[in-house]
């Protein structure tokens, strides 16, 4: 069975351009330095599983025709990740069953809190409502036939997850791994990581960092997502990058 991974968005949680901002890349003509908040599409057939639904769910359905969703797998809880969640509607009036959503049981308590009129007795017509599956990091899923690990990152100090398909993993918002996590990856075919910048930050791994992580996972090629402005322009920066790494963008679709 045929199976792809889009990329719904590779920025950082302002998004590219960032409003007012008067800098080069803000300011790029070339469609790969726009980048909506970072999400992943996996495609299994015809079965559409979401990775985090930020700001910018609804544009990224709609520019990918995304027709029907079997679930939705939640890294964490920031809003860049999962605050457009109401824009399930359209899915959830015409499959016309509560939307599987998938992940921590603190994101999902926060999902709760931050959309708790989804959960009320008496909704108001049209909230549309979701299945909530929390997992743990040891749990493997298995979703329209596809098999997914969850593994544990630390976004700064806090625990978040990633997901491995198969070949392919999925991680963002990483600055750490433990090593029995990274045992889980490593030697895959395609890592899928955060990049942030080129500086020092709390949260997120920088450029150099990244790099590193690659290094330590030794995937056969690996995609940069989860940037911000300040990286540079993705035709500049594009050529400091080993052969096997590569920056991604929006609307790139991988085979895996
Ligand atoms: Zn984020
Ligand atoms: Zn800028
Ligand atoms: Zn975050």
């Amino acid at each position: 069975m045929k199976r792809s991974f889009t990329f719904l968005g590779t920025g950082t949680s302002q998004g590219i351009p960032v409003i007012g901002c008067d800098c080069e890349v803000c300011h790029a003509k070339d469609p790969k330095d726009t980048r909506l908040r970072s999400a992943g599409l996996v495609t299994i057939g015809n079965k559409n599983i979401v990775i985090d639904t930020g700001p910018d769910f609804r544009q990224q359905m709609l520019t990918q025709k995304v027709k029907s969703i079997e679930a939705i797998l939640f890294t964490h809880e920031h809003n860049d990740h999962i605050i457009g969640l109401d824009d399930i509607r359209p899915f959830y009036f015409r499959q016309k069953k509560d939307v599987p959503v998938y992940g921590l049981e603190r994101v999902l308590s926060e999902v709760k809190n931050r959309f708790d009129y989804f959960f009320k007795e008496k909704p108001y017509p049209g909230v549309p409502r979701i299945l909530l599956n929390p997992i743990k990091k040891e749990d493997s899923l298995s979703i329209a036939g596809q098999s997914i690990q969850p593994i544990e990152v630390r976004h700064g100090q806090l625990p978040i997850l990633g997901y491995r398909f198969d070949n392919l993993v999925y991680i963002t918002d990483a600055k750490t791994i433990s090593d029995d996590q990274l045992k889980k990856i490593i030697n895959c075919d395609i890592l899928i990581l955060n990049a942030l910048h080129h500086f020092k930050h709390h949260s997120h791994l920088n450029l150099e960092e990244a790099i590193e992580f690659v290094n330590a996972v030794n995937p056969k090629k690996a995609w940069f997502t989860h940037m911000s402005h300040m990286m540079g322009k993705h035709s500049n920066i594009s050529k400091s990058l080993p052969s096997h790494i590569q920056f991604a963008y929006d609307g790139l679709i991988i085979d895996f």
